[in-house]
């Protein structure tokens, strides 16, 4: 037995079998975009965490802000004694992520507790209950997360969710194959929610609408151009609050810092996580400040929310990423990866139906027959487990399980990504013949 099989052999005795096994890796120590096993293998990391991991693993200079704030100390509460590196965080933050005039934040622990939270104050501001989400979208683990995730698989038997929550399709260009350009793609997906404000919820009834700009868990779908404006028109002539999740999407993931930047849409709140904190728990709400300044005092906060350690970690880590260009460094892998998935599904065309995605936001989905719908998941299980053995961690995505995605540290070297690359290519010819 090795060294990793002993370490699953234990959690099996001592962990909920609910609790998923993305990947069957170990982990004792990484470094930028490797992680050594617990048998001293070196692995390609091409999860990063599930997108966590954008500045790679331990960048010095924010295991030294780890360090040096908890050598000062770990917590306070914000609320009980205030502490700087909160401020700093949060200036960096709306000076990264204007929206509007004034902007404002507030720190929380994770992705889905910043969800919450914009949920909760977005029916603050508005005086409104109801809340638009679509499918395949993926929102976190917490009861309004959890209501707002469409993956049934993800939230069986945990009901009853949360009220008012109503969900429409997600304008999944990327799975059309009929005759329409993506700008009629999108305004008829426009028009069924017009439509739906006459038939599902009234639309003066709607405090928000939460999408991810790009779909994470859901699949790697990106949002029309013109569905994503059109968005904003509406909200904005029905006095909505339009939601981005960039939790998967933000931080030089897709090329930007944002995703919703490269669409010329601003939202009212947005809610990130992940690769804010380079490995730390830490998110937040990012948001107009007229918003923001409208909700009632005591609704919002948490005992380690923006906690010291987590918010240095966060400020460190996005000074490093500023230094290194992360945006230029999430478009280098975009480019490699984009071709070399365009490659492969060119190699295997039967196999791979789909390759998307916006920067280094990639996937390819498989499929049988070459026919989108006919979901592959059995195929995407057996190309990770293969791709483990032969050193590299990749996960999948989608409704079923289907979707091959990267979520490498942007500052893996073109010769690593390359090797991973090759290994799923090899993998896939001898998964498929
Ligand atoms: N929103 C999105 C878009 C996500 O991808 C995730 C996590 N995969 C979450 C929210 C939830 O974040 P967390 O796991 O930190 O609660």
């Amino acid at each position: 037995m090795t060294a990793s099989d002993a370490l699953y052999a234990r959690r099996k005795k001592l962990v909920p079998a609910a609790l998923g096994i993305f990947n069957g890796s170990t982990a004792v120590s990484a470094h930028g975009a490797t992680i050594v096993d617990a048998d001293g293998r070196e692995l390609i990391d091409f999860a990063g965490g599930i997108g966590v991991m954008n500045a790679g693993h331990c960048p010095e200079s924010v295991v030294r802000a780890i360090q040096e704030q908890a050598a000062l100390f770990t917590h306070t509460c914000f609320n009980v004694a205030l502490y700087e590196v909160y401020l700093d965080l949060v200036e960096k933050l709306v000076d990264l992520f204007p929206h509007g005039e004034h902007t404002k934040a507030l720190l929380f622990n994770t992705g889905a507790e910043s969800v919450e939270n914009a949920i909760k104050i977005a029916r603050q501001a508005t005086g409104r209950a109801g809340v638009i989400c679509f499918s395949n979208a993926f929102h976190g683990r917490t009861m309004m997360a959890m209501t707002l995730t469409s993956k049934v698989g993800y939230k069986a038997g945990c009901g009853p969710y949360a009220p008012e929550v109503y969900r429409l399709d997600y304008p999944a260009y990327a799975l059309y194959d009929g005759p329409m350009s993506e700008d009629e793609f999108s305004e008829m997906h426009l028009a069924a929610m017009r439509h739906y404000f006459q038939t599902g919820v009234p639309a003066n009834q709607v405090a928000c609408i939460i999408l991810e700009v790009v779909q994470g868990e859901g699949g790697f779908h990106v949002v029309p151009r013109r569905y994503l404006q059109g968005l904003r028109e509406l909200c904005d002539e029905h006095g909505i609050l339009l939601i981005c999740d960039e939790v998967q999407s933000g931080f030089g993931r897709t090329g930007a810092w944002s995703a919703y930047e490269q669409f010329g849409v601003t939202p009212d709140l947005s809610t990130w996580a992940k690769s804010m904190g380079g490995g730390m728990p830490i998110g937040c709400v990012i948001g107009k400040a007229s918003v923001l300044d409208s909700i009632n005092a005591g609704t919002v906060g948490g005992t380690y929310a923006g906690n010291p350690v987590c918010a240095a970690a966060a400020l460190a880590n996005i000074k490093y990423m500023e230094s290194i260009d992360i945006n230029a460094e999430g478009r280098r892998v975009g480019r490699v990866v984009r071709a070399r998935f365009e490659a492969m599904k060119a190699r295997f065309p039967t196999h791979i139906s789909s390759v998307r995605g916006l920067g280094a936001m990639l996937a390819f989905e498989l499929s049988t027959d070459g026919d989108l719908r006919k979901p592959n998941g059995d195929l995407c299980k057996k190309l990770c487990a293969m791709c483990l053995e032969r050193g590299l961690i990749l996960i999948s995505a989608g409704t079923s399980g289907n979707v091959v995605r990267v979520l490498s540290p942007l500052v893996i070297t073109d010769k690593l990504l390359h090797r991973g690359l090759d290994i799923i290519e090899a993998c896939l010819a001898e998964l498929v013949g």
